[in-house]
């Protein structure tokens, strides 16, 4: 994995671009399917937010064995079922096992909603710099988002890895970074699109449009970002702070 040497354009700036929460919405699906359980199930013992926390801790660990495949979130939907069933001495019923695979399949077949002034933003970008999109995840589920949010054309090329660390961002820019003055990493994750960019030497923005216990974020992906991240809250606030540093004139 490694950007093209040559690019018909000629760029200065290099911008790494994560998709999911970052240029649309897909937290929001998941928590639909949250409510979703909650109203199949009708636990007598537990609320819906009590529900989806016990579904996040199950679903964060099972990230550990199953990654980011499609169908993990499904499965601990299940997991939880059965360890509530296993709980009360019920025996699983197949047709709640049925209608559980129908909320996880809706989570990865809806098509996610971009941010507002995502689109215009990405078009300036575009204009200026070398864009690339990086996302973690099942390859079909993003390359179908991508399709979906009509952003394509403003990708110059696209990645979708198993997850991202230093590495992932020194193996992508190895090849490149003698091409570009500054290159950047823009996301809403600390963990996956921040902290391991600016620790690969790129400058690092993260994308918080509110607080860290808005829900914004999954809780896998909680962590603190690192001292010279830049936080925003929004991608056209990070294209506005690309372009303008971009224009700045260099010191001779
Ligand atoms: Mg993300």
């Amino acid at each position: 994995m490694s950007l093209p040497a040559h690019t018909t354009r000629w760029e200065k700036t290099l911008v790494i671009l994560d998709a999911d929460d970052t240029l649309w919405e897909t937290q929001g699906l998941f928590e639909r399917a949250k409510t979703e359980l909650h109203a199949l199930l009708a636990p007598a013992d537990l609320t819906r937010d009590e529900l989806a926390a016990q579904l996040d801790l199950i679903d964060a660990q099972a990230v550990k064995t199953e990654g980011f495949a499609q169908s993990r979130f499904g499965n601990s939907m299940l997991r939880l079922y059965d360890q509530r069933c296993a709980a009360q001495g019920a025996q699983p019923s197949v047709a709640t096992q049925i209608k559980i695979g129908a909320i996880a399949a809706r989570v990865y077949t809806s098509a996610p909603r971009v941010y507002p002034g995502v689109r215009e933003a990405l078009s300036a970008l575009h204009d200026q710099a070398l864009v690339v999109l990086l996302t973690k995840g099942d390859l079909d589920v993003q390359y179908a988002r991508i399709n979906a949010s009509g952003l394509a054309e403003f990708f110059d090329d696209v990645f979708v890895v198993p997850d991202k660390t230093a590495e992932t961002f020194r193996y992508l820019t190895a090849s490149a970074d003698h091409l570009f003055e500054t290159m950047w990493s823009v996301g809403n994750s600390a963990r996956s699109d921040v902290n391991p960019a600016l620790n690969a030497g790129l400058r690092g923005i993260l994308v918080h449009p509110g607080a860290p216990e808005a829900g914004s974020t999954w809780v896998y992906e909680r962590e603190q970002p690192a001292p010279g991240a830049q936080i925003v809250k929004g991608v056209p606030e990070a294209v506005r702070l690309i372009l303008q540093s971009a224009a700045a004139p260099v010191s001779p």
